[in-house]
């Protein structure tokens, strides 16, 4: 890892050095906090976890070869040099911060309520038909995974696409100091993490804390469909360029063409050039993904060509809208995550499906006072899709299935408490032929009810 000496590293987090003076100019060749992936010439990172303590793996890290061990404890007979610090947590930035300002790359940094994960998928498979891009893997986006991804750069690496996600006020800023960005995406401004950052306009603030650390010469791409973000006119000098559907934005699409399961159909437009696009995974918000995704390719120098290329490319992450065909069933396993906004564009797709269309929907999370109506539009949205067979389970979405029943437009809905009520009836519910939609918020678990479906 370019210039990450011992000694350097230990300036970076305000740690003490405790070793030989030799070793200080040592170069660590990766950093982990992970012991398992302890590797030769590695620095380890301990963080004191709720379940195991990294502390208790330091003997067998300096085992498997590492070079060096950061610790927050003292350290009595250590097989190498250590680096001692008040938190590892807070260490782990500091030293990310440090390390991405030696490198020569761009960074390009994508936060937002909802779309993230999938964004940076588009952004990173367009930007790989021109550069060597390093991107978050899976959903690495926090204080801790932003870091680490961060500390996977390596010199051949030209651009990275980093995950930032946030649910308090000065995260964002934090984040932003690590990632430095020269590019920021913002998805839209959603109704996420309402607990504690109490209204639409508290996410506006705390997602553009992320302009924080913007680079002079940087570029600022947003949302235009979005109206908190529409209200964004200029950050430090710099005018942001706007994508959407909603009118004719810098880059934009029209001729939108649903192909059912297999994605979605468009014309993207972008300075005065366009190019017809097949996104491979479907949803309307796909295309609003693949918009953003020309904005950076352009800012970044890629032909229309190249930018259709990078979105066709594209392949689906585990959990969100991936499709799997199972015998004769057809399951959406967008197990990962849910939120008002992601349901009903899961419903929408839903409704074009062949067959019968199964929705199992659990319960969303983090929304604050207002969940039990949130769940109720939710309901709602179903019923208006007339899907066939709606399943609510978990406490609140009772209040999703209240309402699809109100409202008279599905053909069944049902109320099942718990997963273990759901998973035990399931068989019984699904014929073949049918489109099912497995949806809920990542602390339902409904990976459970992805993996039942394929037993069946
Ligand atoms: P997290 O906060 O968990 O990291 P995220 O912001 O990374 O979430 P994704 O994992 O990309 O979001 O997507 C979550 C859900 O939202 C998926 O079901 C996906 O289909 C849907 N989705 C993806 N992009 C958008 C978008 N631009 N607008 C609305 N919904 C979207
Ligand atoms: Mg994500």
């Amino acid at each position: 890892m370019k210039n990450m000496s011992l000694e350097k590293i230990a300036q970076a987090c305000g740690g003490v050095y405790h070793g030989s003076e030799e070793m200080k100019q040592s170069i660590v060749e990766s950093i982990t906090t992970d012991s398992r992936q302890a590797a030769k010439g590695c620095l380890f990172v301990a963080i004191p976890g709720e379940r195991v303590d990294g502390h208790d793996f330091i003997p067998s890290v300096f085992e498997k070869g590492a070079l060096a061990v950061l610790s927050e404890k003292e350290l009595a007979n250590p097989a190498g040099p250590y680096i001692q610090v008040a938190s590892s947590l807070e260490a782990v930035k500091g030293i990310a911060e440090y390390y991405r300002q030696q490198l020569d790359i761009k960074v390009v940094g994508i936060t937002g309520s909802v779309g993230k994960t999938s964004t940076k998928e588009v952004i990173a498979s367009v930007l790989a038909q021109k550069y060597n891009v390093l991107k978050t893997l899976g959903n690495f986006n926090n204080e801790l995974g932003l870091p680490l991804t961060v500390f996977r750069l390596r010199d051949e690496h030209q651009i990275a696409v980093l995950e930032m996600g946030i649910s308090h006020f000065g995260e964002m800023h934090r984040l932003a100091k690590v990632a430095r960005p020269d590019i920021c995406v913002i998805t839209n401004i959603g109704q996420c993490h309402l607990e504690f950052l109490k209204d639409r306009d508290g996410i506006l603030r705390a997602k553009t804390e992320i302009f924080d650390f913007l680079k002079e010469d940087g570029c600022i791409i947003l949302n235009g469909d979005d109206d908190k973000l529409d209200t964004i006119e200029e950050v430090k000098g710099i005018k942001p360029i706007f994508f959407g559907v909603e009118g004719q934005r810098p880059v934009y699409a029209d001729e939108i063409e649903s192909l059912g399961l297999s994605g979605i159909a468009c014309t993207i437009h972008a300075d005065g050039e366009s190019i017809r696009v097949t996104v491979p995974i479907p949803g309307g918000h796909m295309v609003l993904n693949a918009l953003a995704a020309t904005a950076v390719g352009r800012a970044l120098g890629l032909t229309m060509q190249e930018i259709k290329a990078g979105i066709e490319a594209l392949e689906p992450v585990g959990g969100r809208f991936h499709i799997i065909n199972h015998g004769d069933i057809q399951i959406i396993d967008d197990c990962y995550n849910a939120n008002p906004v992601s349901m009903k564009a899961s419903l929408d797709v839903l409704r074009d499906a062949k067959g019968r269309k199964v929705a199992i929907l659990g319960d969303m999370g983090e929304l604050g006072e207002n969940e039990e109506q949130m769940h109720a539009e939710v309901g709602y949205h179903a019923a208006k899709n007339k899907i066939d067979l709606l399943i609510c389970t978990g406490k609140i979405s009772s209040h999703m299935a209240e309402a699809a029943m109100a409202n008279g437009g599905c053909g069944e809905v049902l109320q099942v408490p718990t997963m273990e009520a759901l998973l035990t009836c399931l068989p019984s519910l699904i014929q073949s032929g049918d489109t099912v939609l497995v949806k809920a918020s990542h602390f339902m678990h409904f990976e459970k009810v992805v993996k039942k479906l394929q037993e069946i």
